[in-house]
């Protein structure tokens, strides 16, 4: 694997150096119960009961899970069902904000004695994956201490528009300190190493300022080449570190959180107000006003928005996330999710895509492939559905970073086809199971 490779992508973080906005008045939010990977959170409160900011409202179902707490201050207007971004229905549950965002008197700084309480309260914060993965933080952290000596620090921000996690770094320094500390206390890492992307100044920065009143952390440049913010590329670029495929970072002695995560935990320990809002960068040109904004966890898209000065037309896509690896949004009512980073609303100029044509064979996907994968042939295989081929060309190693896609010349939908391989080599699986059932 040459983790060299990659792509040069167009910047475009024109929000980098706008100041932060807030956004507090919401009429309502709707939360849903599963805004993470893995078992869905368990609704605690009825239509009718007042919240405050903080109040949990519906509460872990399993160790891969992760709490809710209310966003804002007032009433369960609603329960129901909503249409995620991914097309599955989940419970969520809307307030009817009653605009005065008051906290929830409960919300104090958690007691962390040991690795088990610093773990719970990690788990109690809410926090998951906040760069976009949304796996519950705290099952990162519960592993053998043994098994890891380096913490990494993801602050790549590799994707074209996406500048929320620098804010982070420029504004919340404070918090990710907290968290480092703690987190230092009872890990014992040897080195904490944060990952910042090379044209990221102010953040380097801000990173080396923080830095250099801890120990054992440093502050490593990345070269400005996409995806660094893979987990496995990160790892290599920061520790020299190879994870082989079907590995995690800890099999290689890491652990990878995102700055934004870091700051979200830091608030928590500090503070014991859990994650309850999110900054976004807000960007696309059919956005009158794009900047970064905080706002209350389940603000409809719609709100932030108009916040921004509106639409200025209609937008052709509106994606959670950057133009690379982002999901786009099912409508506007959608809600800001624990993990959504960025609400693009690009226009038809901005995703227009050239004609696909045949393959030329020129290799310029192989070529651009952070792990040396093949897409053009994996393409071959999946049209043949021919699963063995599939495996031997690793497809599942495929982090779907679309550097594949946007290189190729024929502008073949190179990464789309990878994604419906690898679900086609699950479904192949399952029916594999069933037999020996
Ligand atoms: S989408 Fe997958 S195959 Fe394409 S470049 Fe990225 S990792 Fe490689
Ligand atoms: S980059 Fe496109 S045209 Fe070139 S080999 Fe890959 S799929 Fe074919």
């Amino acid at each position: 694997m040459n983790f060299l490779k990659g792509t040069r992508l167009p910047h475009r973080k024109g929000t980098a150096d706008r100041p932060t906005a807030r956004l507090t008045e919401v009429r309502e939010v709707t939360l849903p119960v599963q805004m993470h990977i893995g078992a869905p959170a368990v609704p605690v409160v009825k239509v009718g009961d007042s919240v405050k900011v903080g109040t949990l409202i519906a509460e872990p179902s399993g160790r891969v899970s992760s709490p809710v707490y209310a966003s804002v201050s007032g009433k369960v207007k609603k329960i129901a069902d909503i249409v995620l971004s991914n097309g599955k229905t989940a419970p969520a549950i809307t307030i009817e904000s009653d605009g005065m965002m008051t906290r929830d008197e409960s919300a104090v700084p958690p007691a962390v004695t040991d690795r088990k309480t610093l773990i719970e309260a990690v788990r109690d914060s809410g926090v998951v994956g906040l760069g976009g993965a949304g796996f519950p933080t705290h099952v990162k952290f519960d592993v053998d201490p043994a098994r890891v000596d380096s913490l990494i620090i993801n602050g790549a921000e590799c994707e074209p528009y996406i500048t929320s996690d620098t804010q982070t770094m420029v504004e919340r320094s404070e918090d990710m300190a907290y968290a480092l500390k703690t987190l230092q206390a009872h890990f014992d890492f040897q080195r904490i190493v944060i990952g910042v992307e090379g044209m990221n100044r102010r953040a380097i920065r801000s990173m080396q300022e923080m830095a250099s009143h801890m120990e054992r952390v440093e502050v490593k440049v990345l070269p400005n080449v996409y995806p660094q913010g893979g987990e496995k590329v990160l790892v290599y670029h920061t520790t020299g570190r190879t994870i082989p495929m079907g590995k995690l970072p800890v099999d290689v002695g890491c652990i990878v959180c995102n700055c934004t995560t870091l700051a979200a935990i830091g608030n928590y320990l500090r503070t014991g107000m859990p994650l309850v809002e999110k900054c976004i960068t807000v960007d696309g040109g059919a956005v009158a006003s794009p900047q970064n904004v905080i706002v209350p966890i389940g603000t409809a898209m719609a709100d932030v928005f108009e916040f921004c000065g509106g639409l200025t037309q209609e937008p052709d896509k509106v994606l959670y996330g950057g133009p690379m690896m982002g999901v786009t949004v099912p409508n506007l009512s959608a809600p800001v999710l624990k993990n959504t980073n960025a609400a693009l609303a690009l226009t038809a100029k901005e995703t227009r895509l050239p004609k696909t044509t045949a393959c030329i064979r020129c290799g310029a996907c192989a070529n651009a492939c952070p792990f040396g994968l093949t897409p053009a042939a994996i393409a071959q295989a999946y049209r043949k559905k021919d699963a063995a081929r599939l495996e031997e060309l690793s497809v599942r190693t495929c982090m779907e970073c679309g550097c594949c896609s946007f290189v190729c010349p024929a502008n073949r939908p190179l990464v789309q086809t990878n994604k419906l391989a690898k679900i086609f080599l699950q479904e192949e699986k399952a029916k594999e199971e069933q037999k020996h059932e």
